[in-house]
């Protein structure tokens, strides 16, 4: 028993308003997908598509080799559960009857229901905790416990695939990381096949395998987790600037909003900035440009260290250098190409040892280049150098050269070089 289902083209419209346009996709027996994009992207609109509640204006999705359309209603819920954004049955059933309802697609009209059925149910009360619930009627129950009764109708339903649309939306967090494991099971154990609409980004990330983003009614991204959810598709769907780390356990991007899209804009045009730093020395001069809408690259930085996290998390253009290593030529350059790019340099105030005396040298190189270097000396390099002097000697021949030493509070100004200039 699998399925396997493929939306070639679809169209879909409420009355003139087209809602869906030119959606293609593939899902195979055993896939994990989420379906994840702003309100009224969509995301509803194609999974009732998909469950046979609506009809494509254009195009066709083909459930194994056959239009959805030429199925008959009963077949299809052999194949196909949905649940649904409604969380109501109409009427105020009992649980058990209301879980009852999904073996609907097994049973002969008004005939009683047989073992296979009563076993089918039960299990699925059991799977979403809902067991204990069984005698109590619907409308007595909580958002989150009707949502889990209405899970477990579809599991009852036992089909090869289920949709769901926004399935832990009256969830609390428990129940939410809950309801997900229990569908990574159903997936990962039984090989269901699950297609779900889901709002929270981050548990999207985690638990699906494949990404499907939509904007205005049109496939924006779609592949694997890492593939979909980047700052750059995010600042142009939910207009929001984010961050994004690696999940401690499995390395899925999570989202860490920081600026509403436009609150950055302002600065969008702005030239690029390239920062010098290490050890985490320029990890808060990353986070206050970043956050004024500077455009940055960074190097060298090494593998693991902090300001190589921050870089990364915001997605900057960085050279990296393996850890304990010190800096290659080969990595040097890369920086020195890095530097060309940028219209101005800032040196963070790290801590200089033998193996990053190089990018001092990057510094000095973009002086020669004409390029305009500030210098933020705080601690002072005195009690930054660990190479018995030679650091030393090069920051000041920086100054002597033309690097401007700022403080931390002018370093915004960098972004606004008039104001710089009126002062
Ligand atoms: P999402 O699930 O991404 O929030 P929907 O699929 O619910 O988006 O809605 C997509 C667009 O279709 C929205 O503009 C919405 O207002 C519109 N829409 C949804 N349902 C209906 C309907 N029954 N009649 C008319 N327009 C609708």
């Amino acid at each position: 028993m699998s399925v396997r289902i493929k939306v070639h083209n679809l169209s879909f419209r409420y009355g003139a308003m087209e809602v869906l346009r030119g959606i293609d996709f593939m899902v195979q027996p055993g896939d994990f997908v989420g379906i994840i994009g702003p309100n009224g992207s969509g995301k509803s609109t194609l999974l009732k598509n998909m469950a046979a509640l609506l009809t494509p204006s254009a195009g066709e999705i083909i459930l194994n080799g056959k239009d959805l359309r030429r199925w008959p209603r009963r077949s299809l819920a052999r194949q196909l559960a949905l649940v649904g954004q409604e969380r109501s049955a109409g009427f105020n059933f009992l649980v058990e009857d209301v879980v009852a309802m999904g073996r609907y697609p097994y049973q002969e009209r008004f005939s009683s229901p047989k073992e296979a059925d009563r076993r089918a149910v039960e299990r699925a009360m059991h799977l979403t905790g809902c067991y204990h619930l069984r005698e109590r009627e619907l409308f007595s129950l909580s958002g989150g416990e009707r949502q889990r009764v209405i899970l477990a109708r579809a599991l009852a339903q036992e089909t090869p695939c289920l949709l769901l649309d926004e399935p832990t939306s009256f969830l609390d967090l428990g129940y939410q990381v809950e309801l997900l494991e229990l569908l990574q099971s159903l997936n990962r154990e039984e090989g269901l096949t699950i297609i779900v609409v889901m709002h929270d980004l981050n548990l999207a990330s985690r638990y699906c395998g494949r990404l499907l983003m939509l904007s205005q009614g049109k496939i924006y991204a779609c592949g694997m987790p890492e593939e979909v959810l980047t700052r750059d598709h995010i600042r142009s769907v939910y207009r929001t600037e984010v961050m994004i780390d690696p999940h401690p356990l499995d390395g899925s991007p999570q989202i860490i909003p920081f600026a509403a899209g436009a609150a950055l804009r302002q600065n969008h045009g702005c030239p690029k900035v390239h920062i010098i730093g290490g050890g985490g020395s320029a990890t808060p001069l990353i986070n206050e440009l970043v956050l004024a809408g500077v455009p940055l690259s960074a190097g060298v930085l090494t593998v693991g260290d902090s300001d190589w996290a921050t870089a990364r998390r915001f997605g900057l253009e960085m050279v990296e250098e393996t850890p304990f290593a010190p800096i290659s030529s080969a990595r040097h350059q890369d920086n020195l190409a890095l530097i060309k790019g940028a219209a101005a340099v800032v040196l963070a105030p790290l801590f200089i040892g033998p193996g990053n005396l190089l990018n001092l040298e990057a510094a000095a190189t973009a002086l020669e280049e004409k390029k305009p270097v500030y210098l933020i000396n705080e601690p002072p390099v005195e009690e930054r150098d660990f190479t018995g002097g030679r650091g030393i000697e090069l920051y000041r021949a920086l100054i002597e050269k033309g690097a401007q030493l700022i403080t931390r509070a002018e370093l915004g100004q960098i972004a606004r070089p008039e104001e710089r200039e009126g002062n």
